[in-house]
């Protein structure tokens, strides 16, 4: 078992895109309108969960 990954929440996602321009592992992306995260490549940093202006990132606090 891995650490558990970010997800973002699509309802919230206003599609800023500052979470895509921010991970490290490139693990975000677009996905229709809003972004997703790709589990193989997420390493948990939180990074993105911090920086989302809405909240729309939820994980574990790593
Ligand atoms: S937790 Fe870190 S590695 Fe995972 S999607 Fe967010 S910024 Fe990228
Ligand atoms: S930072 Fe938040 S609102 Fe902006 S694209 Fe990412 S999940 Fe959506």
């Amino acid at each position: 078992m891995g650490k558990p990954k970010a997800k973002v929440d699509r309802e919230k996602c206003l599609a800023c895109g500052g979470c895509i321009s921010v991970c490290p592992q490139d693990a975000l992306s677009w996905y229709g309108s809003k972004a997703l995260v790709d589990d193989e490549k997420c390493i948990s940093c939180a990074i993105c969960i911090r920086i989302c202006p809405v909240g729309a990132i939820s994980g574990e606090v790593y």
